[in-house]
C-alpha cells in the first residue's frame, strides 16, 4: 500500500474521482482513498441535462443513462398532474457512474487505496492520515467524503453543514421500468418522495429536509408509495439511507471550505441544493474549479478556489434557500401542486420550476416557459 502522496483525496465520488483525475493530469502525484467506490451509494441519481451541456467530457456517460423526459407530480393520495420536461433528467446507477468516474482517475494517474480513513491531524506541513492499514502523509489534503464529512469535522470543524435524512429503496427485478419520474408531495413533509426510473431498475426515495421524520416513517412513505406505483409484483427493495449536505453559504462567505494545506469539495463542502438536494452536478463543478484554483499556487490556493465557489454558487444558494422557504417550508408549494389539477396558473407555475430546478435554467427562461405554458394549457382547454 502507497504510504504518502503529494495530494490525498479522501472520498471517491463524483467529487474526489474529478478532482482526482484533474489533478493527476496536470502530473501532480495523486492518492485516492475509498474503501467502497464504486458503489450504489443512496442516491437518485438524477442527473441534469445542463450538467452534459457544461461538462463535455461526460458525453460518454449517456450511453450507460436513461433519459426521462416526463415528469409525474403529485399529493399524497390526489390525481397527479403529467408534465413533459424541456430537456430530459438522465438516471444513472451510481455503481455505474462511480466506475465510470475511478477509471477515468486511474487513467490519469491517480492512485487509489481501498481503505477508509478514521482519523487525521496535521503533521509537519501536510497531514497524517490515520487508515485501517496504517499511516499515510500527505502534503495536501482533500476532503471528498461526503456529506458527514471526517475531513471536514477534523479540518474545518466551524463550517456548518445541515444534514437532510433519507430513505432509499430499489426495486428490482420488476421488468421494464417506466418512462416517468415521479415526484410526490405531502402536507407534513419538507421534501419529497420520487421515483426516477434507471436502465434496469427503479430508485424509489423520500427526502425530509427538516429532520423531523425517524427512519421508521420514511420507510413506510416510500411502502405506501410503492404499494400505489407498483408495476407489477412487488419485489422487496434493497434499503439504504444515507445524509444529504448543505452548508450554511448562501452568497457570502466561502472562506470555510478550504483553508492551510486542506480544502473540501462536493457533499463535504455542504455543495448540494439546499431546495432539491441534488449534488452530483455541483460535486463535479467544484472538482473543477479546485482545479483551477491550483493554478494560484499553494500560498494562494484556499483564497482562489473560496472565490471561484462563490461565484459559480452564490447566487444558486440563495435562490435555493428562498425557495425552500417561500415553497417547502411554508407549505405553499404543496398547495400549488394542489391547485395544478384544476388551474392552468398553477400547473404552468409548477411546469416551470420543475423545469428551472433540473435545468438550472436562467430567470427569462422560467418566465417563458410559465407563459408558454399557460398559453398551451389554455388553448388545450377552450
Ligand atoms: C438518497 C439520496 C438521493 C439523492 N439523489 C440525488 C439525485 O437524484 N441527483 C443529484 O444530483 N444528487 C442526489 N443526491 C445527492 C448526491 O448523492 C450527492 O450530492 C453526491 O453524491 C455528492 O458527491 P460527493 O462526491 O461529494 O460525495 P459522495 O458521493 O457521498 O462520495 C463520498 C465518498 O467518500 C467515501 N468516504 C466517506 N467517508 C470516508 C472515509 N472516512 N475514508 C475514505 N472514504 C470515505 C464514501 O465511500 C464515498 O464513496 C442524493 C443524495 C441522497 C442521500
Amino acid at each position: 500500500m502507497r504510504r504518502s502522496a503529494e495530494v490525498g483525496i479522501v472520498g471517491a465520488g463524483p467529487a474526489g474521482s474529478r478532482t482526482a483525475a484533474l489533478l493527476a493530469a496536470k502530473g501532480i502525484e495523486v492518492l485516492l482513498l475509498d474503501p467502497k467506490t464504486p458503489w450504489e451509494k443512496p442516491c437518485g441519481g438524477g442527473l441534469p441535462a445542463a450538467l452534459f451541456d457544461e461538462l463535455s467530457e461526460l458525453e460518454d456517460l449517456k450511453s450507460l443513462a436513461r433519459p426521462v423526459h416526463r415528469a409525474r407530480v403529485a399529493l399524497t393520495s390526489r390525481p397527479a398532474i403529467e408534465l413533459a420536461l424541456d430537456q430530459p433528467i438522465w438516471m444513472i446507477s451510481r455503481h455505474t457512474l462511480g466506475r465510470w468516474q475511478l477509471d477515468r482517475a486511474l487513467q490519469a494517474g491517480a492512485y487509489h487505496e481501498r481503505v477508509k480513513v478514521r482519523s487525521l491531524s496535521r503533521s509537519g506541513n501536510g497531514w497524517m492520515l490515520e487508515t485501517v492499514s496504517g499511516p499515510v502523509t500527505v502534503s495536501h489534503l482533500i476532503g471528498a467524503d461526503g456529506a458527514a464529512s471526517t475531513v471536514r469535522n477534523a479540518a474545518a470543524p466551524d463550517l456548518a453543514v445541515e444534514l437532510a435524512p433519507t430513505r432509499v429503496a430499489y426495486p428490482l427485478g420488476a421488468g421494464r421500468t417506466p418512462d416517468t419520474l415521479v415526484l410526490q408531495f405531502d402536507r407534513g413533509l419538507t421534501g419529497y418522495v420520487w421515483d426516477f426510473p434507471r436502465l434496469d431498475h427503479r430508485s424509489v426515495g423520500i427526502m425530509a429536509c427538516d429532520g423531523t421524520w425517524r427512519r421508521a416513517a420514511l420507510d413506510g412513505a416510500i411502502d405506501e408509495f410503492r404499494a400505489v406505483h407498483k408495476p407489477g409484483p412487488l419485489a422487496a427493495p434493497r434499503r439504504a439511507g444515507a445524509v444529504i449536505g448543505t452548508a450554511q453559504l448562501g452568497h457570502g462567505d466561502f472562506s470555510g471550505i478550504a483553508g492551510d494545506r486542506f480544502a473540501l469539495v462536493g457533499d463535504a463542502a455542504g455543495f448540494a441544493d439546499p431546495f432539491t438536494g441534488e449534488g452530483i452536478h455541483n460535486a463535479l463543478r467544484s472538482a473543477g474549479l479546485l482545479a483551477e484554483a491550483w493554478e494560484a499556487g499553494v500560498d494562494e490556493l484556499a483564497q482562489a478556489y473560496a472565490g471561484l465557489a462563490r461565484e459559480a454558487f452564490g447566487t444558486q444558494f440563495t435562490i435555493a434557500r428562498l425557495l425552500r422557504r417561500t415553497l417547502g417550508e411554508s407549505g405553499l408549494g404543496v398547495r400549488l401542486v394542489g391547485w395544478a389539477a384544476s388551474s392552468a396558473l398553477a400547473y404552468s407555475f409548477v411546469a416551470a420550476t420543475l423545469d428551472a430546478v433540473s435545468g438550472k435554467t436562467s430567470l427569462s427562461r422560467f418566465l417563458a416557459r410559465w407563459y408558454g405554458t399557460l398559453k398551451d394549457a389554455r388553448a388545450a382547454a377552450a
